[in-house]
């Protein structure tokens, strides 16, 4: 009698420790869509073109220009539908780079920009079932002008954005390379200021982690995808190859020993993980990826 009462006392006991240890957001995912709950295969990465540069020169990437042939970089974007939400990160240059075809140069810095289809247009000659006024969350790698173009367009999504590059927005303050027309609808909008690293959709399979130095508020994306397996995109971390077997920090950089720590800790990341690594601006990798409305999952 006595072991039968101390047994349903443990069995109570192991039932309340086990739903006090079950995840909230678990519990919800199964109420809102059991589906989807069951099976994180649903959880789908996209890739797209959002632009091309082409530099004259290397330098201001503290790279000589006889250690790199590379002079072109691409502008991807990213969308990750997941059964919770879709994500946007990283907004390409802005749209507008796409008003004029072929290549434009800037006849200060000999920069070039070219735009082949706005990320807007693109999405609604996919029809994937989402386009710019429907996705509910943006996360940019940093306020860059070349990581925000479409800031502005996505009229119902939430800004998750670390302190750092918040405060240069709203305080008006400068950083290089920074446009504040380009995040002047956005920032009107809601918004979630980070202070750190951020589990998006509160499964650990979209994770936001902070890597200030680049800028105030400079992030990379963790993805767990159910076959590709663990991807970091690394935002600005690295332009070049060259950027992350050196530890090269560009000039147009706000803090240079918090970018290198910024190195280190996601490296950290990737090393345990043992995440893919994408520079993001890197063109030859570019051309070997699926490009949307193919995906990664
Ligand atoms: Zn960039």
């Amino acid at each position: 009698m006595q072991t039968k009462t101390t047994a349903l006392i443990s069995g109570i006991l192991l039932a309340v420790t086990l739903a006090a240890l079950r995840p909230a957001v678990a519990e919800e995912l199964q109420t809102q869509n059991g589906e989807a709950a069951a099976t994180d295969a649903s959880v789908q990465l996209y890739v797209f073109n959002c632009g091309d540069f082409r530099f004259p020169s290397v330098e201001n990437f503290s790279i000589g220009d006889d250690e790199t042939t590379v002079r072109e970089l691409v502008v991807p974007c990213y969308i990750i539908d997941h059964p919770r939400g879709t994500l946007l990160w990283d907004g390409g240059l802005p749209a507008a780079t796409a008003n004029i075809s072929g290549w434009q140069r800037d006849p200060e810095t000999g920069v070039q920009v070219r735009m082949q289809q706005t990320l807007q247009s693109q999405l609604l000659d996919m029809d994937l079932g989402f386009d710019l006024t429907s996705i509910n969350l943006a996360a940019f790698s940093h306020i860059h002008y070349d990581h925000v173009g479409v800031a502005n367009e996505l009229t119902n999504a939430k800004w998750l954005v670390q302190r750092g590059d918040y405060e240069v927005v709203a305080k008006g303050g400068t950083v290089p390379a920074y446009d504040p027309a380009l995040l002047a609808e956005i920032k009107k909008r809601p918004t979630q200021v980070l202070d750190g690293d951020y589990d998006v959709f509160g499964d650990g399979k979209v994770r936001l982690i902070s890597a200030t130095g680049h800028t105030p508020g400079h992030q990379v994306l963790y993805v767990e995808l159910a076959d590709f397996g663990p991807l970091m995109l690394s935002g600005d971390l690295y332009h070049f190859r060259l950027s992350r077997d050196q530890r090269r920090v560009p000039m147009f950089n706000v803090d240079k020993n918090q970018t290198l720590e910024a190195m280190d800790k996601v490296e950290a990341l990737v090393a345990e993980t043992g995440a893919t690594f994408w520079i993001e601006h890197d063109a030859a990798l570019f051309e070997t990826l699926k490009l949307a409305p193919n995906f990664y999952r």
